[in-house]
């Protein structure tokens, strides 16, 4: 439990930081660890791990926020925080079948701010930054450097995309994460979306609570209420994450209006358990953070070791459904390799269809009946009327 742990268990490993410096995500950001020798300076690393660092040196970044590196267990090679920070030597061997775009975003990439692959909502990638690299990325032809920040022109293209499309009703800003940007530069970007009339609704996808959690500021939380409906999407995927300082930003965002969600991944060996996920969805609702997906891994080049069977993450659905409080159970989702988009997976609990009853097995396994109506017209007759009065 994150609130046994000793006060100001950093104090260790960074002994040189004043309590305000930790606080300031500018000076966690300076600090942030980078590179084999820095990391080994904090933590004792396995074999296995400065392999790890040196052969995925050229292929992905590293980096490692001072306060998720606190979260590091220093004894453990399997801790889930030390699991998604630093790498092994696994995560530099491509398998066959492994891509490098696994979700075929780059074919549907009109601008290169905008990733357009459903019909009515948008990725609108802001930049290639992140607070701490996840060993789990499945962007990293983005996030590992050389594609730069995207300047003001791209993000004025992305912008105009948007505008230009009048079908695109939700916007999904993501990246990088976007809470790395200064408010100001946040500001850039809401307003002229916000401004947009079809524009109904923006998503901002960010692990800031999770890896840089002192950067949700009150004038952030503000910020983003300003630009309503906006939903912050985060991305807790282990218990362990969930420190007083996570809790304190996800509940400083709802308290200011801002509803915010979890998108969980599923890792081997990291959070592939069902008492684990219930557990981190039971902590994310008690901060009145929603859970929303479950991600089966992508199938990204040197990610094979993280991946799960898919019967995995059913059987940990089936263990939550009915088990505990519908809210705690998320969409377990699969977003195709190639780019064929998201689908959901879910126990069965189908028995037969027959043409008058469906027999189903309940969540103790129990045989129940559902009797189908006679009535099969399901067109709303009230639909025309309102469609006019509502115009
Ligand atoms: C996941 C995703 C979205 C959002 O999907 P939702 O199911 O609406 O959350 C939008 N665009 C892309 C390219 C995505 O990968």
């Amino acid at each position: 439990m994150a609130d046994a742990a000793p006060a100001e268990p950093w104090r260790a490993l960074f002994p040189e930081a004043s309590a305000a410096e930790w606080g300031d995500w500018r000076w966690q950001m300076r600090h942030a660890v980078k590179g084999v020798e820095a990391l080994s300076r904090h933590v004792p690393l396995t074999e296995d791990e400065r392999r790890g660092c040196v052969d995925t040196a050229s292929i992905f970044r590293l980096g490692i926020s001072p306060y998720y590196l606190s979260l590091v267990d220093r004894d453990h090679p399997f801790c889930p925080v030390r699991m998604q920070a630093i790498p092994t030597a696994a995560e530099a061997v491509a398998r066959p079948g492994e891509l490098k775009d696994p979700l075929g975003e780059d074919k549907n990439r009109p601008v290169s701010a905008i990733v357009h692959k459903y019909p009515d909502r948008v990725l609108f990638l802001a930049l290639d930054r992140c607070s701490v690299y996840c060993r789990h990325c499945t962007r990293r032809r983005i996030t590992k450097g050389g594609e730069a920040d995207l300047d003001r022109a791209q993000l004025r293209a992305g912008i105009e995309y948007v505008r230009t499309h009048p079908e695109v009703r939700d916007v999904l800003l993501s990246g990088g994460d976007p809470f790395l940007l200064s408010d100001e530069r946040l500001e850039e970007l809401l307003a002229p979306l916000r401004e947009i009339p079809h524009v109904e609704m923006i998503r901002v996808g960010t692990r800031i609570p999770v890896c840089l959690p002192m950067r949700v500021t009150e004038s952030l939380a503000k910020l983003l209420r300003r630009f309503a409906p906006l939903f912050v999407v985060t991305h807790f995927n282990h218990p362990k994450e969930i420190t007083p300082e996570a809790r304190r930003a996800c509940e400083l965002l709802v308290d200011h209006g801002v509803p915010v969600e979890n998108q969980a991944v599923l890792m081997r060996r990291v959070n592939s358990s069902a008492r684990i996920i219930r557990e981190l969805n039971h902590a994310c609702l008690k901060m009145r953070v929603r859970p929303y997906y479950l991600h089966q891994m992508d199938v990204a080049e040197g990610l094979e070791h993280l991946r799960t069977p898919l019967r995995a993450g059913v059987e940990i659905l089936r263990q939550l459904r009915g088990h505990t409080s519908g809210l705690a159970v998320p969409h377990l989702a699969v977003d195709l390799p190639g780019g064929g988009g998201k689908v959901t997976l879910q126990p069965d609990y189908v028995e037969e269809r027959r043409p008058t009853e469906t027999l189903f097995r309940n969540y103790k396994g129990e045989p129940y009946s559902y009797p189908e109506p006679a009535e099969t017209d399901c067109s709303c007759p009230y639909d025309e009327t309102w469609t006019r009065k509502r115009s």
